[in-house]
């Protein structure tokens, strides 16, 4: 069993991070793709990838094309786990949702690095 404890250099809380994300975001430093934060709804990625606001047909954020239904996204905090797959067909997969499955892994990594830094 390997504990891999990769600290963060700077840990940033989530009102910090949001803000710092906006501007990145604004100054074209940061595409919204790989946002940790969410600015819809104030919270981590990761926290509310599940609402309908996250699924986009145009892009195939959380969309599976081919049965013209939103992904099922699953979140383990434990093993910072985070899936989406389509209920019908299983697969689903697009490029956009791999990349927002990547940031919700890292704000699920960016949130467990604030609470051990309280
Ligand atoms: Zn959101
Ligand atoms: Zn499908």
């Amino acid at each position: 069993m390997t504990a891999t404890t990769t600290t963060p250099n700077r840990v940033r809380s989530l009102p910090v991070l949001l803000a710092t994300e906006d501007d990145a975001e604004d100054m074209g430093l940061l595409a919204p793709d790989d946002r940790l934060t969410c600015h819809v709804h104030g919270r981590w990625i990761h926290q509310c990838v599940a609402s309908p606001a996250h699924v986009s047909p145009v892009t195939r954020h959380r969309w599976c094309r081919g049965c013209r239904t939103e992904l099922a996204v699953a979140v383990d905090e434990l093993s910072l786990a985070v899936t989406m797959t389509c209920p019908t067909c299983g697969h689903g997969d697009s490029p956009a949702t791999t990349r927002l499955t990547t940031a919700c892994r890292a704000s699920l990594a960016a949130e467990r690095a604030t609470r051990r830094a309280a």
